[in-house]
């Protein structure tokens, strides 16, 4: 097996126990451009042996680098954040190759990692444990963050740099070590994410790759008994199977999944703003993140007039290779999500929306070579209807009518996703209220619902996970385990809540 190269003739390996290697298979597969068919490389196809190896090399190496001082194990993040920032334009040019973004967003997406990586080293000198007064004399009691082990980290390819960022950077700050199975449309880019941590000195073992499908390597991971803790983001769909295939050994489960998010709109906004900030939301990243915006409640006042200027701007976007300055709306990611977001075009028109603006596939000159959606909007949506309720992971957008705030907060809420949402309005106080009683895991207040920072907790509710948070302080509910710690220095048994008589020998 020829080792420690990170591609061999132009084909990427995986990483495993600090060494490059091919998949057992031998197989590869193709990773391409979506915006014109350009092979980017291939990745090696991993499966359920090559698994093996990386869970055992993240077994061995957890029995070290938990030991590692945290404050250490930070240095080497910091590392990590400097290396970033030294190629951040190599890799988001390659991640715009890869994924379609247009540039200045596949920028931010590894500048997410950046800061990640800098804010999570800074937690090896603090991941802080908490002391309280304990109920018997002598007595010294405090919480400490443990580490747990074995972490599987999945991911989605819509932020290739960025979600591996959110989950690989606190596990190993908190002393766990990783397998990592990026999503198989972004492959290259995640392999060059983990060549950053072999350059910036992490231990063997302690990072690992392995490519290839869900079925074969996803399966294995969540179901493997010496992974602890599982870490994904995705579609509600595979993240129900995850839950189901880590619940046989009671792993900790984290769940980050679909969203349908809103953006209400009310008599007294700030119209242009609210523009700016939906057109944003719904059609930056081709309305392929999370946090897209794919409803605008607009409450019935300015609906029309909102409705007039969307189509407008929206109709004007330029499609395009996401590397040419010119473009403002790249490609989706594959054939198939195309196929996928066109058909819901189709279920809206024959449930009575009306189409305002796109609704079609572009095949123009050279957008023929790649996956193009035409921005779309659809008026006269009803909440009930599938166009407001399912997730359609593109560039679509239905727009219904609200009478009043509790209307439209109503009809934000009701939907089986609850990741985020925001309001456009000039009123402090239906802002309050918006706050108080949008459901969803981020609120925004005359902002997009996209643009979430790091040291913030980011998730979601009801069908959006299984409550947990990553980024920020939150992530560490996840990566760590707390241990209760009691230190008797009385010299004798003393027994909680039995002995209590202690105030009766200070008196
Ligand atoms: P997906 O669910 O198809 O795939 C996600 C990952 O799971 C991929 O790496 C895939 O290979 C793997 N996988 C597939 N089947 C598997 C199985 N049976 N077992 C284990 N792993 C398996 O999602 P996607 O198309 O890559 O991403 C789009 C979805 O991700 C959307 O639903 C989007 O809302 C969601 N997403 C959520 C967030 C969030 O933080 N809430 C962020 C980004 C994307």
């Amino acid at each position: 097996m020829h080792r420690n190269n990170i591609a061999r003739n132009n084909i990427a390996r995986n990483y495993i126990a600090g060494q490059w290697v091919d998949a057992l298979s031998g197989e590869t597969f193709a990773s391409t451009n979506p915006a014109n068919g350009e092979l980017i490389g291939e990745a090696p196809k991993g499966g359920r042996a090559d698994v093996e190896r990386a869970v055992a090399a993240a077994a061995e190496a957890y029995a070290k680098w938990r030991k590692v001082p945290a404050p250490k194990r930070g240095e080497v993040l910091f590392r990590v954040a400097a290396l970033l920032e030294q190629n951040k334009e190599r890799l988001a040019q390659l991640l715009t190759r890869e994924m379609g973004k247009v540039l200045p967003e596949a920028r931010g997406d590894v500048q997410e990692a950046i800061d990640m990586a800098y804010y999570m080293g800074g937690e090896g000198r603090r991941l802080f444990g908490y002391t309280a007064p304990v109920e018997l004399p002598n007595k010294f009691g405090m919480a400490l963050r443990d580490s747990i082990g074995v972490v599987a980290v999945v991911t989605p390819w819509n932020f290739p740099i960025a979600i591996p960022s959110w989950k690989i950077l606190p596990a190993l700050v908190a002393g766990n070590t990783v397998v990592f199975k990026p999503a198989s449309d972004t492959p290259i880019l995640a392999i060059e994410f983990v060549r950053i941590f072999e350059e910036a000195g992490l231990p063997p073992g302690v990072l690992n790759i392995v490519t290839g499908p869900g079925g074969a390597v996803g399966e294995t991971l969540m179901s493997h008994p010496a992974v602890k803790v599982v870490t994904f983001t995705g579609s509600t769909e595979v993240g129900k199977r995850v839950a189901e295939l880590a619940a046989p050994t009671l792993k900790k489960v984290c769940l980050e999944l679909g969203g349908k998010n809103a953006i209400i709109v009310m008599d007294d906004a700030n119209l242009d703003l609210a523009l700016d900030g939906i057109l944003w939301s719904a059609f930056g990243t081709t309305g392929q993140r999370c946090t897209a915006c794919s409803r605008v409640i607009a409450q019935k006042g300015i609906r029309r007039q909102l409705v007039d200027r969307l189509q407008a701007r929206a109709s004007r976007l330029r499609l395009g290779d996401g590397l040419l300055e010119t473009t403002d709306v790249g490609p989706v990611i594959s054939r198939r999500a195309l196929e996928g977001i066109h058909e819901y075009t189709g279920i809206g028109q024959a449930e009575g929306a009306e189409l305002v603006t796109g609704g079609k596939v572009v095949t123009d000159g050279d957008l023929a070579k790649g996956n193009f959606y035409a921005p779309t909007i659809f008026d006269g949506v009803r909440p009930g209807m599938r166009l407001a309720q399912e997730e359609i992971f593109g560039p679509v957008l239905s727009v219904i009518e609200a009478n009043d705030l509790d209307d439209a907060i109503r009809i934000n809420n009701e939907t089986a996703y609850g990741l985020s949402s925001s309001i456009f309005t000039s009123n402090v106080n239906a802002a309050f209220e918006a706050i108080r009683d949008l459901s969803t895991g981020i609120v925004y207040i005359n902002a997009g619902t996209i643009g979430a920072e790091i040291q913030f907790p980011f998730g979601g509710t009801r069908g959006t996970g299984n409550g947990h948070r990553e980024a920020g302080q939150a992530a560490f509910e996840v990566f760590t385990e707390w241990k209760s710690v009691y230190v008797d220095y009385s010299g004798r048994l003393q027994r909680a809540q039995i002995d209590t008589d202690h105030l009766v020998d200070l008196a």
